[in-house]
């Protein structure tokens, strides 16, 4: 899979600019840039589209550009990774779309599958619960850092989660959950917001 380095941008862009718009295969791509303080100065970094992680390489997938993770590229472990933190859950729901025949991108919205026939099948349905409920942990996993337990995840994965009988596919889109608790979390400006 073709990929870009962000390496390849040095000395054509500003050192600190916060925005780049690339032309990949006849598609203009608006991507945002980040920095990071190393020992040899300011190192800088794509932020994948999908995901938010700051990455050196994006892959193109189709028309998009994405990072490995989020592209479905073959991964090679997690152990690099934040244990039970959003990388690993976004690499599940890949795992476990593709062991249902699910196509999908990040984020994850049921909506897409509406008008998809297997949605009157039941185990199907099930399926697009489960991708939904990791979507809402892999959500908060990137915006406030969660993490969750490995048993919390097998729980998820195997249907079994009592949230997923509790809420619906709506809900577990919109409402974050504490998925180690079951509970609800009330975030007062999305409150206010409803109001
Ligand atoms: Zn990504």
């Amino acid at each position: 899979m073709t990929r870009i380095d962000v390496r390849d941008l040095k000395g054509k862009i500003k050192d600190n600019a916060i925005q780049v718009t690339l032309d990949v295969i006849g598609k203009k791509h608006d991507l945002m840039l980040a920095y990071q303080n190393t020992g040899f100065g300011k190192k800088r970094f794509f932020v994948c589209p999908y995901c938010s992680k700051n990455v050196q390489y994006l892959y193109i997938t189709g028309n998009s550009l994405k990072c490995r993770v989020c592209s479905g590229v073959k991964y090679t472990g997690i152990q690099n990774n934040t244990k039970g933190g959003y990388d690993e859950i976004a690499y599940r729901m890949k795992k476990y779309a593709a062991a249902h025949d699910i196509q999908f991108d990040f984020p994850f919205n049921y909506l897409d599958f509406v008008l998809d026939s297997r949605m009157h099948r039941e185990k199907f349905r099930n399926y697009v619960i489960v991708l939904q409920a990791l979507e809402n942990m892999r959500f908060q996993g990137i915006i406030c850092k969660t993490t969750y337990s490995a048993k919390t995840i097998r729980l998820v994965t195997s249907g079994k989660h009592p949230l997923l009988q509790k809420c619906s596919l709506m809900e577990l889109k919109e409402y974050f959950y504490d998925w180690e608790t079951g509970q609800q979390i009330i975030i007062p400006s999305v409150k206010s917001i409803l109001k």
